[in-house]
């Protein structure tokens, strides 16, 4: 009686579902956490305060698309996302740009704005590793000191590797800028949902075609065999859109492909304000990666302040763990080639999202890839 499948209620499950809904399409969704909005899903804590359950998100998009489409389910709270790492006593603007080089170098800052502007041009972002291969010394330092202070140990505890080691389009995603610009994302369109992620999710998926089915596991009722899916033990002649980790749904008949996770850690304080900015990254001491005030994120009004520190860690399969990032190397990228290939066995499964592709999308890479998976079925 389904037309379509979504495994994963996140956005990408979601988005897909709604549009496919809108179209005519009767959807089911399993999902086997017991929330709708995956990694995004947001909830009052004990005090109160709302907090994401699964570490801080903004909304950002350059994608007008993406940003009327979500509109439809949510007003949004104007919020500029800056982001302070804690050096020692003192908190530096992160991104690295000319306010930080001005509170590190003074007077010589100046100069020195001048020298990389025209080495790079004028607003440029420029990435650490690419910074660093700049032979002028005066650079050379300013690149020393922003891979040794921001960079390093930062990546070594998300990565467990050194930047250098890892995928170069992950430290790009924070480079080195030269402008005033405060801002962690230059993105056109920036926000946080009004009354939260959930909320948003809530009325995306009120919809009389779709039908959620929580703490389902879709292992436990959709199997792959040879090139027929069966759902509910029966041939399934339906599309089904995954967007579950991709070695899990294949019963990691190649291995496991690498994935990090996080360990989340909430405190409450009675007093007003915990620290300056919503999110302070610890660059070069602590164990963990950052800290996360929520309501300096979500701008909520309350009595006491409740903060997340998260913890990274290898990702084992362990009972509970989540996998959160896909660690892209060439081996893991061979290895999501073998699973993407077994997938095109069945013509009507589509991969679709940051676990089943193995990317690491931000949220409204992940909404206009579902739009436009939705439109070509
Ligand atoms: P998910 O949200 O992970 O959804 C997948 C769903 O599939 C999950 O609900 C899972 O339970 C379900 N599932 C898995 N296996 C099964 C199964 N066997 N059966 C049924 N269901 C299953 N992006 C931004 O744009 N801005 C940010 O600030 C931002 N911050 C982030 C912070 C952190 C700590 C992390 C980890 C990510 C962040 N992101 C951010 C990225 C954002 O979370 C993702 O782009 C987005 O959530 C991906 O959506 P998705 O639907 O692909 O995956
Ligand atoms: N990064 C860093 N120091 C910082 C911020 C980021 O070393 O203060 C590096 C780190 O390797 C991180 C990557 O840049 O994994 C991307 O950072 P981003 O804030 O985009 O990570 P996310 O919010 O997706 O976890």
């Amino acid at each position: 009686m389904y037309d379509c499948i979504v495994i994963g209620c996140g956005f990408a499950g979601s988005t897909a579902a709604r549009r496919l809904a809108e179209r005519g399409k009767r959807v089911l969704i399993l999902e086997k956490r017991d929330h709708i909005g995956g990694n995004c899903y947001d909830e009052r804590d004990a005090y109160g305060i709302l907090i994401h359950r699964y570490g801080p998100h903004i909304f950002h998009t350059n994608s007008k698309k993406v940003y009327e489409f979500l509109s439809r389910f949510t007003e949004w709270t104007e919020y500029r996302h800056e982001v302070e790492a804690k050096i020692g006593e003192s908190y530096v603007p992160v991104p690295f740009n000319f306010h930080t080089l001005r509170l590190l170098y003074g007077d010589r800052a100046e100069r020195l704005e001048r020298k990389l502007t025209a080495e790079y041009g004028e607003g440029s972002r420029v990435p650490i590793l690419e910074l660093q291969n700049n032979p002028d010394p005066e650079i050379a330092q300013i690149a020393a000191y922003v891979y040794d202070n921001i960079f390093l140990q930062y990546t070594m505890k998300q990565w467990g590797q050194r930047p250098e080691e890892i995928d170069r389009s992950v430290t790009a995603r924070v480079p080195v800028v030269l402008s005033e610009d405060d801002r962690y994302f230059q993105d056109v369109y920036q926000g946080m949902p009004k009354d939260g992620f959930t909320a948003l999710f809530r009325r995306m998926l009120a919809h009389e075609n779709i039908t959620v089915c929580l703490s389902a596991d879709a292992k436990t009722r959709i199997r792959f065999q040879d090139t027929e899916i069966l759902f509910d033990g029966e041939a399934y002649s339906g599309t089904v859109i995954a967007t579950a980790p991709v070695d899990e749904l294949f019963d990691f008949r190649f291995g496991m492909l690498p994935y990090r996770t996080l360990n989340f850690v909430t405190e409450h304080f009675s007093k007003d304000s915990y620290q300056p900015k919503a999110v302070i990254n610890y660059t070069v001491s602590e164990a963990f990666t950052r800290i996360t005030e929520y309501k300096k994120l979500t701008g909520q009004q309350a009595a006491g302040t409740t903060i997340m520190k998260e913890y990274p860690a290898p990702y084992t399969g362990a009972r509970g763990q989540i996998p959160y990032y896909a660690v892209s190397n060439p081996e893991s990228r061979a290895l999501y080639a073998r699973y993407r290939q077994l997938a095109k066995q069945y013509p009507k499964l589509h991969l679709l999202g940051r676990l089943a592709e193995y990317q690491y999308y931000n949220m409204d890479a992940i909404v206009e890839k579902a739009l436009c998976l939705a439109e070509s079925l």
